[in-house]
């Protein structure tokens, strides 16, 4: 039955993806069922989206419950749940001012445009350039990939939107190097998802900051993936002390309803978009309002953000425990619940190893593996994955 399925879905969806060979049919918890109903322990969690776990029967309620009241209405209207989900990402994140997306690129494409509108409205200048960062990644439309710093995804689809500028990752000199009287802005992630797990170190990101104060840039960090507790705080800027000017979400801050945001300073708000330059038909609508609401309702419930510290650091040593023991592992990064090993070598046949035997790992680039479990994981789930992947290791 699985393999009809999938010839089925080769035959008719665009084939953008080489998907791994499961159909999954429902969760629980921290677990997956294919639609054979073989279990699956996921260390995934639909590429950092599921974080509250599948089957969450309140989560699933306050859905239930909206849907039932009303879907959508429009930008053109007030609706509460979007109020609420606003004042909710205000006070986990300490920025003033939100604009709701449907997805993190739309995020960040937004955040690309009240750059650009800030700095026209200080200088009137139409050529502003924005520093990104190579081995980044901020979406496949065309502002995003235009900043993403891998140029295979870029190559095919040139001209990208223009004055880009990429420095290098935890490379200061190398962002000094770039700015000019022209640059509005710097984007990088606060932790490098796609790219390899690369966390920022301390000084690059102070650095970054202060160099941005200095010259008047906006900082806008890339939260979609390391951002909604993932590295142990809510957003992972609050752990190194600084703040960005413009930040963006998405991914767990619907945990499955499709939603991103872009949030900004009221500084940055007061000087930038204004009635008629953004928009979107869907983005903040009551259902995705009421997904983001009870997100943080449960965030707060759980203390969740703790729960990443204590079981983030419980995977940390079990991961230093399997490095230790394989010459292959090369490196060990990640904070909290974001975590990758770096191998000496294509890790494609782990994965699959350890998916035909129940748990759902991801790669990041060819040669890493990324862990980006649901975040109310436990230990005893941290021990299941690691005997798995032990063995999976062997197929190397
Ligand atoms: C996933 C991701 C995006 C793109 O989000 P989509 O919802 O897929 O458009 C952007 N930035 C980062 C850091 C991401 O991990």
């Amino acid at each position: 039955m699985m393999q009809q399925i999938i010839e089925e879905a080769e035959s008719v969806l665009l084939h953008t993806y080489n998907r791994y060979q499961v159909v999954f049919d429902h969760g629980d918890g921290v677990k997956l069922y294919d639609i054979d109903g073989k279990e699956y322990l996921d260390f995934v969690s639909g590429i950092g989206v599921f974080a509250l776990g599948y089957g969450n029967k309140a989560y699933n309620d306050a859905l239930k419950n909206q849907i039932d009241k009303i879907t959508h209405t429009s930008n053109y209207y007030y609706n509460v749940p979007a109020i609420e989900a606003a004042k909710a990402v205000k006070k986990a994140s300490g920025m003033d001012r939100i604009f709701f997306t449907n997805s993190g690129a739309e995020a960040v494409e937004g955040a690309l445009k009240a750059a650009r509108k800030y700095a026209y409205l200080k200088d009137g200048r139409t050529d502003h350039e924005i520093i990104a960062m190579n081995h980044s990644f901020h979406g496949r439309t065309f502002g995003a990939l235009s900043v993403t710093g891998t140029p295979k995804y870029r190559e095919a689809f040139e001209p990208m939107i223009g004055n880009i500028r990429f420095a290098d990752y935890n490379d200061l000199d190398s962002v000094k190097a770039l700015i000019t009287d022209k640059t509005c802005a710097v984007i990088m992630e606060t932790i490098q998802g796609e790219g390899g797990i690369y966390p920022a170190d301390e000084a690059f990101i102070k650095g970054v900051r202060a160099l941005c104060d200095e010259h008047d840039i906006l900082l806008i960090l890339d939260e979609i993936q390391c951002g909604m507790g993932r590295s142990g705080y809510l957003f992972a800027w609050q752990e190194y002390g600084v703040k960005p000017d413009i930040m963006t979400t998405a991914k767990a801050l619907g945990c499955g309803v499709p939603v991103g945001a872009f949030l900004m300073t009221e500084k940055v708000g007061q000087a930038s978009l204004k009635a008629g330059d953004h928009g979107t038909t869907y983005g903040g609508n009551p259902l995705a309002g009421a997904a983001i609401c009870e997100v943080f309702r449960q965030y707060e419930e759980k203390n969740l953000t703790e729960h990443v510290k204590e079981v983030g650091t419980y995977l940390y040593e079990k991961l230093e425990e399997v490095k230790a023991s394989c010459p292959m592992i090369k490196d060990h990064r990640g904070k909290g619940l974001m975590q990758g090993l770096e191998f000496d070598r294509e890790v494609a046949p782990v994965i699959n190893k350890a998916l035909e035997n129940g748990v759902v790992l991801i790669n990041a680039g060819t040669k890493i593996i990324r862990f980006l479990p649901p975040l109310v994981i436990e230990k005893e789930d941290v021990d299941a994955m690691i005997a798995v992947l032990k063995e999976a290791i062997k197929e190397l």
